[in-house]
């Protein structure tokens, strides 16, 4: 059972002081993991039905990380089983005209889950205070107000009955390289490669203080930060199931009561 990489918002932390390998956390190994894992995905699978059959919960995870950090894959390989009806992913690419034209939280908005839903974001409404800081989309006066936007925005969503989760996936610039150099090699993941990834590598360490500022600024009491070890996706894989699994458990989900007594039920 991996430890939950919860942050707190008493104790600020430095990125390059958190482990991106998980093995640590998880002495039993990657074989021990994987059946873990697999069990937990069954589990996930089980209580979301009951979570949709329920409505009356809301659940966002959002998903962050560098290119290459496994975002893709943590959605494909959690989320393998479950009821596709229940689900939402929402990936935010670069804003579109009529975005822009609106307050950055406008598009998030819309996407966020509806009862009994499960919301998943593939990047967020953090690329407003992550990729915009970093390549100076907007000014510092214009991003800087936006981390106490978005917390009071996620406050706002959990006072009305959604639970957030977030995840930021943490590698190693190391093994950010080795994942390039595989989509380079392999024609099949040639399409994953974009020669953008490259210019973003290269602000690597502007990328982390952007990173390591939102993660402090927004981990709220009501909405806090998992900064997940990434590097090994056995681990990644299951920390993120661990933590959904146990958040829908709290919520407790049942299925709702009969329509009356159902035992007077005639089908002719
Ligand atoms: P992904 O890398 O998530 O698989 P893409 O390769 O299509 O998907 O990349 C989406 C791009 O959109 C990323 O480079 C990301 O930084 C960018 N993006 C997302 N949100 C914003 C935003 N609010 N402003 C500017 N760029 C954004």
């Amino acid at each position: 059972m991996p430890v939950t990489h919860r942050l707190v918002p008493e104790r600020p932390i430095r990125l390059t002081e958190l482990p991106t390998r998980g093995q640590s956390f998880y002495p039993a190994g990657k074989e021990a993991a994987k059946a873990e894992f697999r069990a937990l995905r069954k589990e996930l699978a089980e209580l979301q039905y009951r979570f949709y059959a329920d409505g009356r919960f809301r659940l966002l995870i959002i998903l962050q990380a560098m290119d290459a950090g496994g975002k893709d894959g943590t959605i494909r390989r959690v989320f393998q089983g479950v009821n596709p009806q229940g689900v939402r992913v929402t990936s935010f690419k670069v804003p579109s005209k009529e975005e822009l034209a609106h307050d950055f939280l406008w598009r998030i908005h819309k996407a966020v889950p509806g009862n009994g839903m499960i919301g998943i974001f593939n990047r967020s409404h953090y690329e407003d205070v992550l990729v915009v800081r970093v390549h100076n989309l907007v000014p510092e006066s214009v991003w800087r107000p936006r981390y106490e936007q978005i917390n009071q925005f996620e406050k706002m969503l959990t006072e009305t009955g959604t639970t957030i989760l977030k995840f930021y996936l943490h590698i190693s610039k190391e093994e950010q390289k080795q994942r390039f150099q595989e989509r380079v090699d392999n024609p099949e993941k040639h399409w994953k490669f974009s020669h953008d990834d490259l210019k973003k590598r290269a602000l690597w360490d502007a990328y982390m203080a952007a990173y390591e500022e939102a993660l402090n600024r927004c981990t709220t009491p009501w909405a806090p930060w998992y900064v997940i070890p990434a590097d090994q996706k056995w681990y990644r894989n299951l920390a993120i199931a661990r933590v959904i699994v146990d958040t829908i458990k709290q919520l407790d989900p049942q299925f709702p009561p009969p329509e009356g007594d159902l035992s007077q039920v005639v089908i002719e």
